[in-house]
């Protein structure tokens, strides 16, 4: 479901600067993603939609720019 995924603006936004790990683009702000730590303090993000279609890695390389399955999370 869902047809009009596309973003209008991709990669805008202020640069986080975080220590925590690279900037995760869309996928800090898609509703598929969910944030997994590590005890080491890393921050991984999980593409939820990898579990039911294999176009999408389960840890997407960051920054996502441009995703077919971004929604955002409202
Ligand atoms: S659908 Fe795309 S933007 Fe959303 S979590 Fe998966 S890889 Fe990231």
């Amino acid at each position: 479901m869902g047809g009009a995924g596309a973003p209008d603006s991709a990669g805008g936004g202020a640069s986080a600067g975080s220590a925590a790990g690279p900037a995760p683009g869309l996928c800090g702000r898609c509703r598929h993603a969910r944030v997994v730590k590590t005890r080491r303090g890393s921050r991984f993000y999980l593409c939820r939609l990898s579990e039911t279609d294999d176009r999408f890695s389960r840890y997407p390389r960051l920054p996502v720019l441009r995703c077919p399955g971004f929604q955002e999370a409202s």
